[in-house]
């Protein structure tokens, strides 16, 4: 299914006009595709950036090698050379080359009619046009990527944030998979002591005793958790927070959806309960991408319409990462107010007391004891970081910048501090088997005693191993590669 012993080539930049336009070849006959296609036929040094002619063999313009056989389009045949453009051309010697294969790189000018032209004849000379990924995926194969790190390599093209940006990197140099390789270390280490200790069954001597074979699964699982604790943050940071904007009608919601999303979408009237549907925005902000959804006015009604306008803006704040809760600081504290209070406060939320450019009848202090009281036992515990009130002007514009900066402290998503080594959905769902797996092995080790059941624990021990082994992609399967592959664009 993989076969790698063709050359394939593709455009490697983005489609479209501009300065340069990078054409990859990479296989077997990379070098001597590349040298057919580049008048005089020089011999490419390796590493060395080259100012080349390149022509279409064809002669008579694009589309006029069709039919050409190989053999005929020599070098040296002078007649039917069609310079197509003058290029820097680079060739990179196997295995010292990102795909592991001989590749060469055109950086042509950014037109895709001379894109178009260097490709088919590339084409013409021999080579396949490659599918989406399969650079990086002959890479993987050829051992200069971990999955891991072909995974980050996906990550780093398709970042929208410098945070994404960065835990793209951070894993493209193989933080991960270093650390996937040292609890992979660990368990390989106990598994060679309990085969050992396998093979000499009669001598009744064991190269580890139970209470060190334990210890060594919780130092394998304790790493793993350590992991799995950065890694909410990482798929965060990944996929960004959603952001319910909650508050009785005419708090001013919308026209604080609008201050956030810098566009006027949501209509803003003072009618109450106009908002009678969900509308949502993806910004970033504060280098975070957030989706903010704008709820209806939540309040009883009779009104069927709104109604139902009120059951989503209740799912909305339900599976929102943070809810922001508006408060209309000139007026008094309502009981809808405080319902709202009350239904939030175990959240990760942020309490706005908005139109603080008005005459003041709501102060925080009131605000935070109403919520204390309202909250109970229930946020017994809870990260402070979660809970926080800024007073804005959602009409003005006063205090936005710091309700940002809490909105993302909320969702645990603020800048500063380390940023999590694992975001990548697979990733963390094997990590999680593998964990699991291990503490049934630490319950079998506990109530066993000083009698190890070998053969069970080597099992589970595979079984733990196996999972990280598909993490960094040292156990695969062609549909699993296929998945993961089949997500990146041509040329990468
Ligand atoms: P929603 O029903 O909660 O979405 O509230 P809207 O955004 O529609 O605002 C209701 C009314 O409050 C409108 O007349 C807004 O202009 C006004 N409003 C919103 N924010 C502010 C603010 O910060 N200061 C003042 N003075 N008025 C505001």
């Amino acid at each position: 299914m993989f076969s790698a012993d063709d050359t394939i080539v593709a455009l490697a930049t983005p489609p479209g006009r501009g300065g340069l336009a990078v054409v990859r070849l990479s296989g077997p006959h990379a070098a001597s595709i590349a040298e057919r296609l580049i008048a005089g036929a020089p011999r490419l040094e390796p590493r060395r950036a080259t100012l080349v002619r390149v022509v279409s063999r064809g002669g008579g313009g694009s589309g006029g090698s069709a039919g050409r056989g190989e053999g005929e389009a020599a070098p040296g045949a002078a007649a039917a050379l069609d310079i197509v453009d003058e290029a820097l051309v680079t060739r990179f010697e196997g295995p010292a080359s990102y795909t592991g294969e001989d590749l060469v790189e055109f950086s042509v000018h950014g037109s895709p009619v001379i894109v178009a032209e260097v490709v088919s004849a590339a084409v013409a000379a021999g080579a396949r046009l490659a599918r989406g990924g399969e650079f990086t995926l002959r890479a993987f194969l050829n051992g200069r990527l971990d999955l891991t790190r072909a995974e980050a390599v996906r990550d780093l093209v398709e970042a929208t944030t410098p945070a994404q940006a960065k835990m793209a990197l951070d894993q493209l140099q193989g933080t991960l998979a270093e650390r996937i390789g040292e609890i992979e270390g660990l368990l390989f280490d106990l598994t060679a002591k309990l085969e050992a200790s396998g093979d000499f069954p009669e001598e009744g001597y064991r190269f580890i005793s139970p209470e060190e074979a334990l210890a060594a699964i919780r130092a394998a699982r304790g790493r793993m958790e350590a992991l799995l604790a950065e890694s909410r943050r990482g798929r965060l940071l990944r996929e960004g927070i959603t952001v319910a904007i909650a508050g009785r009608p005419n708090v001013g919601k919308s026209t604080l959806f609008n201050r956030l999303a810098g566009v006027e979408r949501a209509i803003v009237t003072a009618v109450p309960g106009t908002t009678r549907d969900l509308i949502t925005e993806a910004v970033m902000l504060s280098g975070v991408r957030m989706t903010l959804v704008d709820t209806a006015g939540v309040r009883s009604t009779t009104d069927p319409v709104e109604r139902e306008g009120v059951l989503r803006a209740e799912k909305a704040i339900a599976a929102a990462d943070v809810v922001v809760v508006v408060l209309d600081a000139s007026a008094p504290l309502t009981e809808a107010d405080a319902d709202l209070l009350d239904t939030t406060a175990s959240r990760a939320r942020v309490v706005v007391a908005n139109k603080s450019d008005l005459v003041r009848a709501l102060r925080l202090g009131q605000l935070t004891e109403t919520r204390s009281a309202a909250a109970g036992a229930a946020t017994a515990g809870e990260d402070a970081a979660a809970r926080e009130d800024v007073a804005v002007s959602a009409k003005h514009g006063s205090g936005i910048d710091e309700l940002i900066r809490a909105i993302a402290r909320a969702g645990g998503v603020s800048g500063g501090g380390e940023l999590p080594h694992i975001s990548n959905a697979r990733q963390i769902e094997l990590l999680g088997r593998s964990t699991e797996t291990l503490i049934r092995l630490e319950d079998t080790l506990s109530l066993g005693g000083s009698n190890m059941p070998e053969e069970l624990v080597l099992a589970d021990l595979r079984e733990a191993s196996d999972y990280l082994r598909e993490v960094t992609g040292k156990r695969t399967t062609d549909d699993l590669l296929d998945a993961i592959f089949s997500a990146f664009c041509i040329g990468k």
